[in-house]
């Protein structure tokens, strides 16, 4: 089964003034879209990896052949972190806070809220190019911070520094900000928090840790 664009669980518009409609547009039904595309275009006659879910693709990065694994890589990156990205996001005022158990071990692994706020915004600001910044779940049950160039993601063992289940990602890609606030990532990242669907963040929590 090929790979589809999944709807948002939202009007495009919903998340603004944070991110505005026609950057949503843009960013889901053409730069997803790609990664959508260009990933079935590189299964195409791949028999081997054509039935694999696009979480087992990323796990099982290192196991696809080098001459077709950095199309796969990217584009199958790009599908898996944008499908998570509008997941965890939701109109301002509706996303809940975070779970007890969550709250409970952001604050042992960072300090506080805040500081784990702080921490993720650096990672994204100090992210040279385009990549992401995670909250990423360790195989140990810990929470923490990371960050990937390009469309690379935690899952992809043996290819990133911290390998483990990001629950939460923000995309430091231009074109996920470059429309309301140009130049200014640090803004983008400050403003962020206002749409994080912490209900759903809580429910990825709670799953990687069984
Ligand atoms: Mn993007």
């Amino acid at each position: 089964m090929p790979f589809t664009l999944p709807e948002l669980p939202y009007a495009e518009n919903a998340l603004e003034p944070t991110i505005d409609a026609k950057t949503m547009m843009i960013h889901r039904t053409k730069h997803h879209q790609a990664y959508v595309d260009n990933l079935n275009k590189a299964l195409e006659g791949q028999a081997a990896y054509s039935s694999w879910t696009i979480d087992q693709i990323c796990e099982r990065m290192g196991s696809i052949p080098e001459t077709i694994r950095p199309a796969i890589r990217n584009n199958g990156g790009g599908h898996w972190n944008h499908s998570l990205f509008w997941q965890i996001m939701a109109p301002k005022g509706q996303g809940g806070a975070p779970s007890a158990e969550l709250a409970a071990a952001i604050d042992a692994g960072f300090g506080s809220m805040d500081a784990f706020k702080k921490g993720l915004a650096d990672a994204g600001i100090k992210r040279f190019g385009s990549g992401w910044a995670w909250l990423v779940v360790k195989s140990d049950g810990s929470l923490v911070i990371s960050s990937t160039p390009n469309q690379d993601n935690p899952l992809m063992k043996g290819f990133v520094d911290v390998s483990g289940t990001p629950i939460l990602g923000i995309d430091v890609w231009e074109h996920a900000y470059y429309l309301n606030y140009q130049n200014r990532r640090a803004d983008y990242l400050g403003a962020w928090w206002d749409v994080v669907n912490w209900n759903e963040v809580s429910r990825r929590f709670a799953a990687a840790k069984k």
